[in-house]
């Protein structure tokens, strides 16, 4: 067996095993990968390392071309702003790592552009505060911006907005937002790229004996005690923070990959077995995601849809404005509200793209006329199927991501 158990002892692992189990990052649909600034960033001299950087967007481009969609979230640009302005090499200040910031995030999203660029490929740089990613309003916009840009062809290039984002209303390491990130984006899996190979049972600097993790399937205590003490890392985050991106992942149904990004084409080099640990999720995105919006919401209101829109729902379709013949409830955008039919039984739950004052302005009218009713072009869909569970199994339910 390849993987930890809550009572096992873990032993060393063959490194191809993720290989041979056929876990793949080029098997998935939707990639999101993490790199940390030190990989990125020369520590003493503040250059970017542009030859690894073409080399990691050679990787990313082969897996597009495969068919896997990819979002980026980059550190660095603290670390490249603080050369620029000469600051110190101390632990800066709050307002000085902000200052660096705005002026090394130009760079850094100037070098994704040009490195994708040469590919032909369109990069597009998105800046997230903790607020985009937890409030449910902001967190439907970031999701929708995720799957336009996807669908236009152009790959999301994400780093925090270290500018705005006091302490309080920020992530501060790069390895919890990317797992939102990925949770967000329904990725199905997730890749940190850091100066280490993976989770080992002790830091493998200190103890000799310390033996290297290829696949945890249960996140443990004894997991979560190994990632305390270990990790060297440069930037902000140590294995204490992968292994709380790795819970946040794994519970969507986002698997996690810790690899070394400390060689030329990091993620080619997993694919060809190299040393790295796999986070394994039980369930899918898709699956995770419903069973969140039908299980651990409060619904703030209901929709009551009629008998065509309930066939609709049940073939596996987004709920329309035409199809909802009342609203019921104070609610807002991107709240979860039930779906009723018109004998008033539960047919599911959905998080709405309207607010409770707009919906009642759209039931029953036809998605072209929106924007005539609303002055702005709102959504099509009342309840996006992705942002839908219905109670019961009905085709298309399971598949369906963002
Ligand atoms: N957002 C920070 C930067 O771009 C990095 C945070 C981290 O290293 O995790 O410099």
């Amino acid at each position: 067996m390849s993987t930890v158990a809550a009572s096992a002892v873990p032993t060393a692992q063959p490194v191809a095993t993720a290989v041979a189990d056929g876990r793949r990052l080029a098997a998935s649909r939707r990639l999101v990968v993490k790199v940390g600034s030190a990989l990125l960033v020369e520590g003493t001299t503040g250059r970017l390392k542009s030859t690894w950087l073409d080399s990691l967007v050679e990787d990313l481009v082969a897996l597009r071309a495969g068919g896997t969609e990819v979002i980026v979230v980059s550190s660095g640009a603290i670390a490249l702003g603080r050369g620029v302005l000469g600051l110190p090499r101390r632990a800066l200040k709050l307002e000085e790592s902000q200052a660096a910031a705005s002026v090394g995030q130009i760079a850094l999203a100037r070098a994704w552009s040009e490195a994708f660029g040469r590919h032909g490929v369109t990069a597009a740089q998105v800046l997230l505060t903790l607020g985009d990613t937890e409030e449910r309003r902001r967190y439907l916009n970031a999701r929708s911006t995720f799957a336009t840009l996807a669908r236009l062809g152009a790959v999301p290039v994400i780093n925090e907005n270290d500018t705005v984002a006091t302490t309080e209303i920020r992530y501060g390491d790069n390895d919890r937002l990317a797992a939102r990130v990925a949770t967000m984006a329904s990725a199905d899996t997730l890749v940190l790229l850091s100066d280490i190979d993976g989770l080992y049972t002790a830091p493998p600097a200190q103890d000799p004996t310390a033996t290297h993790l290829p696949v945890v399937d249960v996140i443990t205590p004894a997991i979560e005690a190994m990632a305390g003490a270990a990790g060297s890392e440069l930037s902000r985050g140590g294995m204490k923070t992968k292994v709380d991106a790795a819970k946040i992942a794994v519970a969507a149904g986002t698997a996690m990959v810790i690899a070394s990004g400390k060689r030329q084409h990091p993620l080619a080099a997993v694919d060809d077995g190299g040393r790295c640990t796999w986070f394994l999720a039980a369930r899918s995105p898709a699956t995770a995601r419903k069973t969140w919006i039908a299980g651990s919401l409060d619904p703030r209101g209901a929709l009551v849809v009629d008998a065509g829109a309930v066939t609709a729902l049940k073939a596996g379709r987004s709920l329309l404005p035409a199809g909802v013949a009342a609203v019921d409830g104070a609610f807002e955008r991107g709240d979860c509200v039930r779906i009723l039919d018109e004998a008033g039984h539960e047919l599911g739950r959905g998080l709405v793209a309207y607010d409770r004052a707009e919906a009642e302005r759209v039931v029953r009218r036809k998605t072209a006329e929106i924007e005539a009713i609303l002055g702005y072009a709102g959504r099509g869909e009342m309840i996006h199927r992705d942002d839908m569970a219905l109670h019961g199994r009905h085709r298309g339910q399971e598949d369906e991501t963002c």
